[in-house]
């Protein structure tokens, strides 16, 4: 009789397997999350180890504070093959019986998580076996009959099915990418060729993902070994080809489980060799190793692994002793899956592998991942292939509209090359609507993107101009003149909003009913009809790492700090560092600032601090109010503070817009670009263009009416009615309880 579950009153975290960057994070959001729920929380060390051999200390919210920001995790994680046999398992739950924990949350791989299930089915029986051992009590076999087991992915190589993402692969992706763009540098100087490993057994995520935000000429994953049984030529042709028309790099990535079609491993030092040999290359090796798994987690896997660690609690709570659950992320969605179901599938998917069924293995990654390998292979051409004879050359021009978003230049370089392999003429049109009004405009040509991948700004330029009512004929008359067939916008609310404009009046103007597609890009995340749009994810990165620097420099103690983000309307970057950073206070338009919220924040800082707070943080988004400013509001926590503690306010300003864009922002723009050309081209073919912007939903690239965009839009502010980002706001405040000292 396994009795009636009830909801546990105690519970367990542990990290196990190798570590993955955020698992700190995860830890702090599940302990948090549990003792706001009212829980006894415990952390265990070492992994499964400190399950065995009970190391395993209850906590509380001080005891994660100061951890968000570092990378690994603070618990330790250890091989433990004591685990494997019962005997190890029968000590482990003794271990948690006696402490009266029965709920366990696993942030692990697949084989941490098979184990934590195998030890869950068991369970019952463990009890038992320790009951005739007379090791404990009948009562408290019977209080506990169910393990409560929830599992989160921690892993660098986001091999699990059930997650979009796992803790610590977009941490990876950063290591990565920015070694490549530090290998670009040299390497083009040189006329060089790297070979580049990265992590990765059995799936190839890391190198795929990496070869698309990096710009490289090839790719060797597991799941899709080079087709033919001479490998070594296809690749050798591409690179020749490449070099051919002037490309200074030729860029290899290799996952460390590649192979060729019969199975055989490929290792860097052959692809290396066969470079070397055929064509006579200056190549150079790099294994990144533990490199990939270090640093500080980004800011996306600070956020994930807080909502994960924040939900696997809620469903350790909501129900108790059920199938044990693994915990992911689709687009911004939490979902909840059967663990059992996502580690079959991961093994079901490493088994096609290895048996060589590499069609089935690529078929079971899934939509988004076959599409970054086919983009993937169009983007490394060195020439498109020949239009179809016969063929109708479309015009398809490619402007910005509003302030600048890393990531912009990405979608260019997606843009122009997708068009141009489909047949059709790019058009770059300089200077945003101003270029479109003055006619700005010529033709690129393949390699007029190269090397755009991964560089920071808008190469096209872009700014705030929006055409006046005498701009549109003007508009009409050069959108006839160059025989635009189809416009790509690829910008913020400015673009938006003149492309809507331009829509509107094709009625009075025919020249202006031409098919026009709006692709989100600015760092606000203010835009209808996505989840997120093109740079917010590096200005959140950007200013994440400020902040941590903000936070380091408070050497004294007794300092709380005001930071204000960038934003406009719209308080996403706000928000989401805020999670990402530990910030206790965070201030959006949304919600406005009032004269009671100041008292309360005021009182609870004092408290905080009176009660050994050593740093306090609250992040202002810029236009969360008119009246209380962001220096207003730090003359009166100084004030207020009195000897208690000081305060600092820190703008951050335009560095929010720059740098070098994320490999999620470089990942998202060559899905939408890819994805909006195709669009453009079905609609400037079609007899009825429809007008559209393109965004993620649920993580998928989805079309929607550019005539909708008012509708959608707030009336008097520029940020759209709904926006899903700010449900995260009771998991913010869950995480900066007044209560808890510190960040
Ligand atoms: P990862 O979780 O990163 O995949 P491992 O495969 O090394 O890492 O697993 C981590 C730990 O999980 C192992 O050291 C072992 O203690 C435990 N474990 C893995 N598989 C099993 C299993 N089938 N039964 C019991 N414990 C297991």
């Amino acid at each position: 009789m396994l009795g009636t579950p009830h909801r546990p009153t105690a519970l367990a975290v542990l990290t196990s397997g190798g570590d993955a960057a955020g698992m700190n994070a995860a830890v702090r959001a599940v302990v948090r999350s549990g003792l706001d729920k009212g829980l006894d929380v415990f952390a265990v060390n070492e992994g499964f180890r400190g399950l065995v051999e009970g190391s395993i200390h209850e906590v509380d919210s001080s005891d994660v504070g100061g951890i968000l920001h570092q990378g690994g995790t603070v618990l330790g994680t250890a091989r433990c093959d004591e685990f494997r046999e019962r005997d190890g398992r029968r000590r482990a739950a003794h271990h948690l019986i006696e402490r009266g924990i029965d709920a366990l949350v696993v942030i692990g791989g697949d084989g941490s998580l098979t184990g934590a299930n195998v030890f869950r089915e068991e369970w019952p029986e463990l009890l038992d076996e320790l009951v005739a051992a007379g090791s404990i009590d009948q009562s408290l076999a019977d209080a506990h009959r169910r393990l409560t087991l929830v599992g989160l992915v921690g892993s660098i190589d986001n091999d699990m099915f059930g997650t979009d993402m796992t803790i610590g692969s977009d941490t990876a992706l950063h290591r990565i990418t920015e070694a490549v763009d530090a290998i670009h540098s040299t390497a083009s100087s040189h006329q060089r060729a790297f070979v580049i490993e990265v992590m990765g057994r059995n799936c190839g995520y890391l190198a795929l993902m990496s070869a698309v935000s990096a710009g490289a000429n090839w790719v060797l994953i597991p799941e899709h070994p080079p087709a033919g049984g001479d490998w070594e030529e296809a690749m050798c042709d591409a690179l020749h080809a490449g070099r051919e028309i002037g490309r200074r790099l030729n860029l290899v990535i290799v996952a460390e489980g590649a192979r060729d079609r019969s199975g055989n491993p490929i290792t860097a030092e052959q692809v290396s060799n066969v470079l070397a040999d055929r064509l006579n290359e200056d190549v150079r090796v790099t294994s990144l190793g533990h490199v990939q798994r270090g640093g500080a987690p980004s800011a996306f896997d600070r956020y994930l692994s807080t909502v994960l660690g924040y939900a696997a609690v809620e469903q350790v709570v909501t129900a108790p002793g059920g199938d044990p659950q693994l915990i992911g992320i689709r687009g911004h969605q939490i979902t909840s899956s059967s663990l059992v179901d996502c580690v079959n599938k991961t093994h079901a998917l490493a088994d096609l592998i290895k048996s060589k069924d590499y069609e089935s293995a690529m078929d079971m990654r899934g939509g988004s991942f076959k599409e970054s390998f086919r983009m993937l292979r169009t983007m490394t051409r060195a020439h498109p292939h020949d239009p179809v004879p016969g063929q109708r050359r479309l015009r398809l021009g490619i402007l910005h509209g509003g302030g600048p978003a890393p990531g912009m230049n990405t979608a260019v370089r997606v843009a122009v090359r997708s068009g141009i392999e489909s047949g059709h003429t790019m058009l770059g049109i300089r200077n945003g609507f101003e270029g479109l009004v003055t006619g700005d405009i010529e033709e690129m040509d393949w390699m007029s993107v190269n090397a755009w991948v991964g560089r920071g700004g808008a190469e096209l330029g872009t700014n705030r101009f929006m055409p006046g009512e005498a701009d549109f004929e003007r508009i009409a008359d050069q959108i006839a003149a160059h025989k635009i067939d189809g416009l790509l916008m690829i910008g913020g609310w400015a673009g938006y909003q003149a492309a809507f404009d331009i829509h509107s009046r094709r009625d009075q103007l025919p020249a202006l009913a031409l098919p026009i597609v709006c692709l989100p890009a600015s760092i606000n995340n203010d835009l209808p009809g996505s989840e997120l749009s093109v740079g917010a994810d590096t200005a959140l990165n950007s200013i994440v790492k400020d902040v941590d620097k903000i936070k380091q420099s408070a050497v004294a103690s007794g300092r709380c700090f005001v930071v204000e983000v960038m934003g406009h309307d719209c308080g996403y970057l706000a928000l989401m560092s805020g999670l990402a950073t530990g910030a206790e206070r965070v201030y959006l338009p949304e919600e406005g600032i009032w004269l009671s919220d100041l008292t309360t924040d005021v009182a609870n800082l004092v408290t905080g601090f009176e009660g050994g707070k050593r740093l306090g943080l609250v992040i202002r988004s810029e236009r969360a109010d008119e009246v209380y400013t962001t220096s207003f509001i730090e003359a009166l926590f100084e004030r207020e503070g009195g000897d208690l503690f000081d305060v600092r306010g820190a703008i951050l300003g335009h560095v929010q817009q720059g740098g070098n864009p994320s490999p999620f922002d470089r990942i998202q723009a060559t899905r939408l670009a890819s994805k909006s050309v195709e669009e453009l081209i079905e609609q400037a073919e079609s007899d009825v263009p429809v007008s559209s912007f393109i965004g993620l939903k649920r993580g998928k690239p989805r079309l929607t009416r550019l005539a909708e965009f008012p509708d959608l839009m707030e009336s008097d502010v520029h940020r759209p009615r709904e926006q899903g980002w700010l449900d995260l706001r009771p998991i913010a405040k869950v995480m900066a309880r007044p209560s808890f000292p510190e960040s």
